[in-house]
This record gives C-alpha cells, sequence and structure tokens, in this order.
C-alpha cells in the first residue's frame, strides 16, 4: 500500500519509525566479518594455506575495502566468500504478514518463529487487562493511504478504534475457547491476521543484502520497509565497508535477483 498524502500523519520515508514496538536486536555475530571474506577470498588465488598468514591479513577496514575492490565494484557477481559470516538477529512485535514475507526467502536465510501452538498466553493477557492491546496486534497508524490502484482512503482515529475493538473481540473468543478446552492451534484461528509476532533470523552477509533488495524497496510494503531499516543499523555496524558500498550501489534501487 502507497502512502501518498504529503499532509499524512505517516512517515513519508521508511527511515521514520511507524509503530513503538517494532524492534531488531542481534543475538550473535561473526567477529572480523571483513577479515573472514577476506580469506575466503585470498584462499581463491593463494597458493598458500590462508590460515598460516592470519598475522599478515589486512586490518577489518582494509579487509572491507579490499572485499569491495576485488569481489563487489564494477558489479563483478562474485559473491561466494561473503557467505561466510552469519549474523543472528531477533526480530520483534512485528505483524504476521510482514513475518510471512519475510520468510519466503529460502537461500541463506533460516528462521525460528512463534508458532501460537504453545504460546497464546498474551491473548488472555489481554482480556484480563494484564497488556495493552496494541502490544499483541498491529493496526497501521491513521492517516492517509492508496489502495492497488491508487484511489486514497484516509485510515481515520474512529475507524481505528473500531478495528482494536475488533481484535479485543478475537481474543475473548480465543479466551473462552481455550477455557473450554480448546487446543492453541486451534484457537489461534479466530483472531486478527496482522498479531504481532517475534522470530529469530540468522543470514549471511550476501543473504542479508539480498533481503533488503527484495524488501527494502520502495514500493515494498511499509512494515517491511521498517523492518529492512533497523536491520540496516546492525548490518552497518557489522560490515561497515561493505554496508556504505550497498547503500550507494544497490538500497532502494530495487536491483532484484533474476
Ligand atoms: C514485492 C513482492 C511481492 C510478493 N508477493 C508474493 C505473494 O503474493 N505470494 C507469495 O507466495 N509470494 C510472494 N512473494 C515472494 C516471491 O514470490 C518469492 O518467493 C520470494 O521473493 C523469495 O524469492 P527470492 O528470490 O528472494 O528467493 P530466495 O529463496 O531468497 O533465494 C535467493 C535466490 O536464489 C535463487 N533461487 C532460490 N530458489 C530457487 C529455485 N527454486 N529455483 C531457481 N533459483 C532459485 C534465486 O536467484 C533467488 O533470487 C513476493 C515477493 C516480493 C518481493
Amino acid at each position: 500500500m502507497q502512502l501518498i498524502s504529503p499532509n499524512s500523519n505517516l512517515p513519508t520515508t521508511s527511515s521514520e519509525p511507524i509503530d513503538p514496538f517494532f524492534r531488531v536486536e542481534v543475538i550473535s555475530q561473526t567477529v572480523n566479518p571483513q577479515q573472514v571474506i577476506y580469506a575466503a577470498m585470498h584462499q581463491d588465488y593463494a597458493e598458500s594455506f590462508v590460515w598460516d598468514e592470519r598475522d599478515q591479513f589486512p586490518d577489518e577496514t582494509k579487509a572491507g575495502e579490499l572485499v569491495i575492490k576485488h569481489l563487489l565494484a564494477g558489479g563483478r557477481g562474485h559473491y561466494g566468500p561473503l557467505e561466510h559470516p552469519q549474523i543472528v538477529l531477533n526480530c520483534g512485535f512485528f505483524p504476521h504478514s510482514t513475518m510471512q514475507q519475510m520468510r519466503t526467502h529460502r537461500v541463506g536465510v533460516s528462521f525460528d518463529v512463534q508458532s501460537f501452538r504453545y504460546t497464546g498466553q498474551r491473548l488472555i493477557d489481554v482480556v484480563e487487562g494484564r497488556r495493552d492491546i496494541e502490544e499483541v496486534f498491529y493496526l497501521r497508524p491513521i492517516g492517509f493511504y492508496s489502495d492497488r490502484q491508487g484511489k486514497r482512503y484516509e485510515y481515520t482515529q474512529d475507524l481505528r478504534q473500531q478495528d482494536l475493538e475488533w481484535c479485543l473481540q478475537g481474543c475473548h473468543r480465543y479466551a473462552e475457547r481455550i477455557q473450554q478446552g480448546f487446543s492453541e492451534e486451534h484457537a489461534r484461528g479466530l483472531i486478527a491476521f496482522d498479531v504481532r509476532q517475534h522470530w529469530v533470523m540468522s543470514a549471511n552477509v550476501r543473504s542479508f543484502m539480498h533481503l533488503l533488495d527484495l524488501r527494502w524497496k520502495l514500493d515494498a510494503q511499509l512494515e517491511a520497509q521498517q523492518l529492512c531499516e533497523l536491520m540496516w543499523q546492525h548490518f552497518k555496524a557489522w560490515v561497515p565497508e561493505i554496508a556504505n558500498w550497498y547503500e550507494t550501489s544497490r538500497a532502494k534501487k530495487a536491483r532484484l535477483s533474476p
């Protein structure tokens, strides 16, 4: 859904947060990732066993620069060495639909996602007044949107309030069915679609950039762009030289894979 009104109170770029709950945190990441890529690249053409030369590896910044020069610049497409360093992220409080979009990517990316087969307590918490419904369900902010044919409409405070009440009714029905002895996997089908979900996701440097290619572009869904924005902060801190190359040559340019 495209945002079209300059008067809207929604952000006009994906970098401004649209939701106070969205989170992306790093669980783990390969140390010295650019040196790791350098070592892999170096082994491609070095006669020697590169481990024996590890004390002479260029530092992390220089390694990044060499990787860009020899692998990435000029669209060489030699991406294999970038597949070694891994980052593991915890993505939280995103709508179910965003999780579905990310999970379509299969190569070099791995996921563990809450299934609502084991976790439904927070729906009950809402019913019992222990948790705010906004923390459990995602609804877009009020503002102006357009449909896929470009027709404008306004999501007003009043409509949004009605939708929150709809989500709340779903929680009540869920709690009722659980009370009647239903399993969580049966009762979960009764709740609103964009329940917030948490997941753990790992990617390598190459597959991470592929995710950004497809989900950070300006016609990607707003929430997926926001997820990429939060992921990007960690990528930039982790592989700064490569991130700098990505930002100038590919970011948000819809340079898609075949
Ligand atoms: C804007 C947008 C809208 C979408 N809408 C829908 C939708 O409505 N419904 C839906 O189900 N999906 C939808 N998708 C998902 C889409 O169809 C792909 O499943 C998804 O983008 C994953 O493809 P990928 O290129 O990222 O593959 P990845 O799994 O991330 O693989 C990376 C790359 O490896 C190669 N590759 C992987 N698997 C194969 C294979 N089997 N054969 C050949 N090469 C392969 C390709 O080069 C691919 O680009 C949408 C995606 C986007 C970006």
